[in-house]
């Protein structure tokens, strides 16, 4: 009975200093607002959720679902995220290798805006 409640104690003692530890690290979905600070079941369930976040993120960096546009200046293939300049010309957004293409551009938008027209 005695040994029962030691070892209770024990495996608390040890959960709660997890916890503490889990605390210093900076992970703001360890800590939701609606978790009780001292309950530490949510804390476990939290655990789980760090260990499936690494995972989804891997699954966005594998998936190339990246359409690329290209530089109508130099004809270089652009991803939208790290284009280094942008604009938007008759509703169409334009992406650009470098800001030197970007300002090629805006001398003539027309030019490379609409290759038929005009
Ligand atoms: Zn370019």
């Amino acid at each position: 009975m005695i040994a029962a409640l030691a070892m209770a104690l024990s495996s608390l003692s040890v959960v709660s200093n997890s916890s503490r530890l889990r605390q210093f690290t900076p992970k703001p979905a360890a800590i939701p607002a609606m978790a009780s600070t001292t309950d530490p079941v949510i804390e476990i369930g939290n655990q789980n959720e760090n260990k499936d976040t690494p995972m989804t993120h891997d699954h966005e960096t594998t998936s190339d679902n990246t359409t690329l546009a290209a530089d109508p200046v130099c004809g270089m293939k652009i991803d939208p995220k790290t284009a280094a300049a942008t604009r938007e010309h008759d509703g169409t957004t334009f992406y650009f290798c470098s800001t030197g293409c970007a300002a090629r551009f805006d001398a003539d938008p027309h030019k490379y805006g609409h290759p038929h027209a005009h």
